[in-house]
């Protein structure tokens, strides 16, 4: 069980200056993984430090970790990180103790300083990819105040029994930075139902999990297990094209409405690297269900992320004009019913066997308030109102040429703050 350690020291500083900047996503106590082209044109593991990311595959040739460090390091070497994922969380946590102490500004033994220093290649020069080969990714239903808004007021009967969702479409996973294509397809225009550029398109904001560690088929694993199988989390946009998936959906749910295209952050932010912002779970009301295997009061007491989400909107116009994107949405990941740990268990309760590299989404991460709504349906109330953005421009649905862009951070008084980054996606047309 990986706990609080060193790494999470809010004293900690970098002899690379720029992760030491107020409000960096990316400070000594964040480290996250991804992976990177460089000038090469290889793809290979990385870890963010400020503005740089420290080449893993520089870095083990140099010869600066040792045993689990470097086992971990030699499994990020290729084009994905599912090697890394396998490997177990303590492999993981081993380089990252490692790679702490080496970026230490404090560190006493500064021979490694030159050495590492060529290891290092700033994010703007770098082409990032997406972290892993995503086998399956799953699409969960987490927020009341989204369900109940699109929903009409209604929660589905086993909203609070279970994590409601539905499996998605893997191949179409894309990371931050990729145009996303309006789609094509059917949907109803008043009495007649047509095929055709999607109308009403939309983003969700959501935050998903990587699996580490899987279970077999036809072996389940405990709620206590949960976190030993979760790997890390990133910003997921489940791009929604509302025409189609409103139609289509009764009665077996979102289907190509979905499947077009989902975007991820880039970096990969581990389970560890968040432990100091763990939270209550929300509070339940008195009478709802609390299914045995989906309770434990370390999950009651600790198994929700305080994260601070948002959403904005830049329109090709604000581009133009050199505006800043317009903020559509503020929320926060404390006001999902389920946890990450309920939604993993739940997942494998079947006994369906998860992978290394599969991605769970938390659904659409909606709050009570009306700045925290997280997509354009709820924004808009399902088309009827729409949105006035911060240059007076008015969205209903997403036109050709907006980009969305997601960011979120984890504070807390005793820690640094740390950020995932940006999940980023411009519509592009279909015609
Ligand atoms: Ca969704």
């Amino acid at each position: 069980m990986i706990g609080l350690n060193r790494t999470h020291d809010p004293q900690r500083r970098s002899w690379v200056e720029s992760a030491n900047v107020a409000g960096a996503d990316f400070p000594m106590q964040n480290l996250p993984f991804g992976i990177f082209r460089g000038a090469d044109g290889v793809a290979r593991g990385g870890v963010a430090i400020g503005d740089q990311i420290v080449d893993l595959v520089r870095l083990r040739a140099a010869g600066l970790l040792k045993g689990k460090a470097a086992e971990a390091a030699r499994a990020a070497a290729g084009p994905v990180l599912n090697p890394l994922l396998q490997l177990g969380n303590a492999h993981a946590s081993s380089l990252r103790a490692a790679l702490s102490d080496l970026l230490d500004a404090a560190h006493e033994d500064r021979s490694h300083r030159a050495e590492l220093g060529t290891c290092l290649v700033p994010i703007r020069l770098a082409t990032l990819q997406l972290p892993v080969h995503i086998g399956a990714f799953t699409d969960f239903l987490c927020s009341i105040d989204h369900t109940l808004r699109l929903r009409r007021g209604v929660l589905p009967p086993a909203f609070k029994h279970l994590p409601i969702a539905y499996n998605g479409r893997a191949t179409s996973v894309v990371v931050s930075g990729t145009a996303v294509t309006r789609p094509q397809g059917q949907f109803r225009q008043g009495e007649a139902v047509t095929f055709g550029a999607e109308p009403s398109l939309d983003f969700e904001l959501e935050v998903g999990a990587f699996v580490g560690t899987g279970n077999e088929l036809g072996r389940p694993f405990t709620l206590a297990d949960a976190d030993g199988h979760t790997f890390g989390h990133c910003l997921v946009n489940d791009w929604s094209a509302r025409g189609i998936q409103f139609f289509e959906s009764e009665p077996l749910g979102p289907f190509l409405g979905k499947s077009f295209a989902t975007s991820i952050s880039p970096w990969i932010v581990t389970a560890e690297a968040l432990l100091p912002f763990r939270v209550a779970a929300l509070v339940r009301d008195v009478g709802d269900p609390q299914p045995a295997h989906l309770t434990s009061e370390v999950n009651s007491e600790l198994g929700a992320l305080d994260l601070a989400l948002e959403a904005f909107v830049l329109t090709p116009r604000m581009r133009a004009s050199g505006l800043e994107p317009a903020p559509v949405t503020q929320t926060s990941f404390r006001s999902m019913y389920w946890t990450f740990a309920q939604m993993l268990t739940h997942h494998a309760s079947n006994g369906c066997n998860l992978q290394p590299g599969d991605l769970l989404a938390s659904g659409t991460t909606s709050g009570a308030s009306a700045a925290s709504r997280a997509c354009l349906a709820e924004l808009s109330q399902l088309g009827t109102l729409p949105l006035e953005l911060t240059n007076g421009e008015m969205r209903t649905w997403l036109e050709d040429g907006d980009e969305v862009i997601l960011r979120a951070h984890a504070e807390h008084p005793d820690y640094v703050p740390i950020g995932f980054g940006e999940c980023r996606g411009v519509v592009r047309s279909g015609a």
